[in-house]
């Protein structure tokens, strides 16, 4: 997977990119950032943006040092500084004429399945209209037991949720190492990581974990997370000018190329699920319908049976009741006995408020 063939691209920055050690504020580096961004724009490559900065640029406001900041107090310095980060990024970005959006998400977002199923659905959304959403974590609520705390495995995260072809996360060193490239002299960079365990285990994690703002360790976990979400994952060198231009160009940073084909990693998630709550049984035009990878729409429900939610797992069944689908329904089965058998455009009307109009997306389902 090449950085042009990835349709959906998510991009980490780290707080060391947008404000430099004499707390100035990068401004030249940020717009040849949003050029980069216009470049993947015009190839209709979608571009999600997941930025740390929030409490370097809260501190740099307030005159604090961030070292010294308590967390309670950083939540409050977060809350000052996502304004002015949003500011920074909203007024380089216009200049570029890209429109962009804030995402503030929780650990809960991101694990919790029916939440995830939420984001995602906003990220469509978005992508739909064209906007970049800028993503950080919501520093003000999140507390120290359940926090991200590093914007990496966010950015995994991000990147499984939207099932994102590349991750690149921008760092300040050019990728992973073989020893801590700031000690020795002889630490080569590696290019390509194919196989994370077996490659790992010829490098020493431990010693090289110093560089990096976030450290090595938690890129590595960013690394596996995307590997099995079939999404590839790139360190760069975040602090030149034009960085993503300068990976397609120059290729020096290392890639995590993932084996696993994104439809696959959907489809075990999907069929994973232990313990679906619910059934769906459709009619014959619904089942012709999904088998040539169509959505499951209300019309073609028969009946339905189990109470779920949200985002849960459900079997779909024939008429004979054999299973012939799985997938996660996008309605709770109360809204189900209400809307099956109907046209999706009278749903509105029957629930009393706008929703979606299939009951599973064929990006949630998998046929069996
Ligand atoms: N969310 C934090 C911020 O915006 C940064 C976390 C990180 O640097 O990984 O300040």
């Amino acid at each position: 997977m090449y950085l042009k063939n990835s349709k959906i691209i998510v991009i980490k920055i780290g707080s060391s990119l947008l404000v430099d050690n004499n707390k100035k504020i990068r401004k030249k580096w940020l717009s040849s950032f949003a050029k980069d961004i216009q470049k993947l724009k015009d190839k209709n490559q979608k571009i999600v943006i997941v930025s740390s900065g929030a409490i370097a640029l809260g501190c740099k406001k307030m005159n604090f040092n961030k070292k010294s900041i308590k967390l309670d107090k950083s939540q409050a310095i977060a809350s000052i500084g996502q304004i002015e980060l949003m500011n920074l990024f909203s007024e380089t970005f216009t200049k570029y004429k890209l429109n962009i959006s804030q995402i503030l998400l929780t650990l809960e977002d991101t694990e919790e399945r029916r939440r995830s199923l939420n984001a995602k659905r906003t990220f469509e959304n978005l992508f739909d209209l064209g906007f970049v959403p800028i993503v950080n974590e919501n520093d003000t609520i999140a507390t120290s037991e359940i926090k991200y705390g590093d914007n990496d495995r966010l950015a995994s995260r991000v990147a499984q949720i939207t099932n994102a072809d590349t991750l690149i996360l921008l760092s300040d060193v050019d990728g992973l190492y073989t020893k801590n490239p700031k000690i020795f002299k002889d630490a080569k960079l590696i290019k390509k990581v194919d196989d994370l365990k077996k490659d790992l285990k010829e490098i020493n994690i431990k010693g090289i974990n110093e560089y990096g703002s976030g450290g090595m360790q938690t890129k590595i976990e960013a690394a596996k997370i995307c590997l099995l979400a079939g999404c590839s994952m790139i360190i760069a060198n975040g602090l030149y000018t034009n960085p993503i231009s300068r990976i397609i160009d120059k290729n020096y940073c290392t890639w995590f190329s993932s084996k696993v084909s994104k439809l696959d990693a959907r489809k075990k998630w999907i069929i994973s699920s232990v313990a679906p709550k619910g059934a769906i049984i459709i009619d014959d035009g619904a089942k012709k319908a999904l088998r040539s990878g169509k959505s499951l729409l209300a019309a073609g429900i028969k009946k339905i049976t189990g109470k779920f939610n949200k985002g849960d797992h459900i079997k779909i069944l024939d008429k004979k009741n054999t299973e012939c689908a799985r997938g996660l329904s996008s309605f709770t089965s109360e809204e189900i006995i209400k809307i099956m058998g109907h046209h999706s455009n009278e749903i509105e009307k029957l629930l009393g408020y706008v929703t979606k109009s299939e009951v599973i997306h064929k990006d949630d389902m998998v046929e069996l």
